[in-house]
């Protein structure tokens, strides 16, 4: 099952040298989300992470895909974690740096009863790792618990992983 998530993500991610800046190498992961095999595979490994999480977060933007994908499998609900601006007040947020560019996140202040959540957190690509981070830091600040952070490609050199907190981090493939 990791094996044939792994195999779909080495086969079919698309890599683009200094897009969107120069000195970034993108990893576009849409055809792995197209192909009927990869996502499910992709799915079905992250729906085996954290089985304790009792509710699944997914980052803005390809994240969502990965959120409601996960969340359907387990039957929890998903929280799609945003960029600045797209939620009404009240929110929750936090400023972060990007591998190009700093952003902030939010997520609803009211709402959802976050505390004492467990939350299992997941993205499309750990890169410098101050994303993750900030939902992270999110759902702590309204009560909730981290209890993992599941992506599907790690680009190992930038070293996200040590931005993380004391949340375990999966990755599907590691580059
Ligand atoms: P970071 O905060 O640096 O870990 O960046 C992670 C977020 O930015 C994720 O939501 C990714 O989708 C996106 N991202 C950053 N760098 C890349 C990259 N080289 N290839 C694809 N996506 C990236």
């Amino acid at each position: 099952r990791s094996t044939r998530a792994a195999e779909a993500v080495e086969r079919l991610t698309r890599w683009h040298d200094d897009f969107p800046t120069p000195g970034v190498r993108f990893a576009d992961l849409t055809p792995v989300f197209a192909d009927a095999v990869g996502f499910h595979a992709v799915i079905d490994h992250l729906g085996d992470v954290a089985a304790d999480a009792d509710l699944v977060a997914g980052v803005d933007a390809r994240g969502f895909l990965l959120g409601a994908g996960v969340a359907a499998v387990r039957g929890t609900g998903v929280v799609a974690v945003r960029k600045a601006g797209k939620l009404p007040p009240p929110v929750l947020s936090r400023e972060y740096t990007l591998e190009y560019g700093s952003a902030a996140l939010e997520i609803p202040a009211d709402g959802i009863d976050l505390a004492g959540r467990r939350v299992l957190l997941l993205d499309d690509v750990l890169a410098t790792g101050g994303t993750l981070a900030a939902a992270a830091e999110l759902f702590a600040s309204a009560g909730a618990q981290v209890v993992a952070a599941a992506v599907v490609l790690e680009l190992s050199f930038l070293n996200g992983r040590a931005r993380q907190g004391d949340y375990p981090l999966t990755s599907i493939v590691r580059r």
